[in-house]
């Protein structure tokens, strides 16, 4: 049956319809332009901004699809992690949903959302897979088997910044516009990559093989940028030698890790799985390590409501139980199972 699912965690209100492993219709607003003279997502302007787009958004990728609320046989919904504000209003949204519609609803988790993102252009995760998550809040190394059944291993995380976030905040410093990933990419175009030479945290042969670092890279691309302070700060160069870097750390060590394990395909997923560089570089080495690399269309790689109903249809087909009545929100979930159920004490 037709899976509507509704995702809401950060500054995107997205709605997509899934039956089967195939993607029927999505829509996606975001608020992003209003947070941008803040420099970051603001969660009070992010939830308004859900609450006014929710039911929009689900009509818009009805119509997209030729259904009807009819149509619709269970509910999918981001309950973590996320803004709590923005988090409440989708699963607000849902729960009435299923409700007046008679249908099951499905907690998901927002990882396992990106992760599952790209079944819908590319079919059925191989079992096992290597997932490098790489977003606005989250840089990580999964092993994942069957996503909607098994626990999910969880190799390693950043340290301290996700690689977006680093984008983000160099963007800043760079005085490009938020969001600061998109403007590096775009920038980078004209600059030289080995300009200058940033460091590359965490990859030493005595440090962890799945842990990632990116602060001490943001900091390196600051003091850069403040070294051409009162002269012409090459933004190109910058942007390209950064991204160089980024896309260096990410991909030596998540090829590294399928060739540890001996797992033949590495999905990357995440907002940041949109940089052109990361996607050519991974291209490349996983080229000559003959691994199969996955990476999503770019418009499925950034939050979106058809990757959560990508997961509920995954569940609803694995014949997992739906969520509880009184299911909350978790702003902070580690990612072990794709279903996220919380249940607030109150
Ligand atoms: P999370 O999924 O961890 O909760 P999020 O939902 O905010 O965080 P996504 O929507 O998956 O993150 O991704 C947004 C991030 O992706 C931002 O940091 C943005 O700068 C980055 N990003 C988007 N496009 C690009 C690009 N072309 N190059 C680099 N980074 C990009
Ligand atoms: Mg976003
Ligand atoms: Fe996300």
């Amino acid at each position: 049956s037709v899976v509507l699912g509704i995702e809401s965690s950060c500054d995107e209100t997205g709605a997509g319809l899934v039956e089967n492993g195939r993607l029927l219709g999505h829509a996606v607003a975001s608020s992003m332009d209003e947070h941008a003279r803040f420099g970051g997502v603001v969660p009070e302007i992010a939830t308004r901004a859900h609450l006014h787009s929710l039911t929009p958004v689900v009509h818009r990728a009805l119509d997209e699809a030729g259904l009807r609320m009819a149509d619709i046989g269970a509910v999918a919904v981001t309950t973590g992690p996320g803004l709590s504000g923005a988090l409440q209003v989708g699963l607000a949204g849902a729960k009435a949903l299923a409700y007046a519609l008679d249908v099951p609803l499905y907690g998901v988790h927002h990882l396992a959302g990106h992760v599952a993102a790209d079944t819908l252009e590319h079919g059925p995760l191989p079992d096992p897979c290597m997932v490098l998550i790489v977003s606005g809040g989250h840089t990580s190394l999964l092993l994942v088997r069957d996503l909607a059944r098994d626990p999910i291993v969880h190799l390693g995380d950043t340290v301290d910044d996700a690689a977006g976030e680093c984008f983000d905040k160099v963007a800043r410093a760079f005085g490009l516009p938020y969001p600061g990933g998109p403007a590096i990419d775009r920038a980078a175009r004209e600059g030289k990559p080995d300009a200058v030479v940033f460091p590359r945290p965490l990859t030493g042969p005595r440090d962890d093989p799945y842990a990632f670092s990116f602060s001490g890279l943001k900091t390196a691309a600051a003091r850069w940028a403040e070294r051409h302070r009162g002269g012409v700060l090459p933004v190109a160069d910058g942007a390209a030698a950064l991204q160089e870097a980024v896309a260096d750390v990410l991909t030596r060590k998540a090829v590294a890790a399928c060739v540890r394990h001996g797992v033949d395909t590495l999905v990357v997923v995440g907002g940041v799985a949109a940089n052109s560089r990361v996607r050519a570089l991974a291209q490349e080495r996983c080229g000559a390590a003959g691994i199969t690399l996955r990476v999503p269309p770019l418009r499925l790689c950034t939050d979106n409501g058809a990757m959560i109903a990508a997961v509920g249809d995954l569940l609803a087909r694995a014949g997992a139980e739906p969520a509880p009545h009184d299911v909350s929100i978790d702003p902070s979930a580690p990612l072990e199972f794709a279903a996220l159920h919380p249940v607030a004490a109150l």
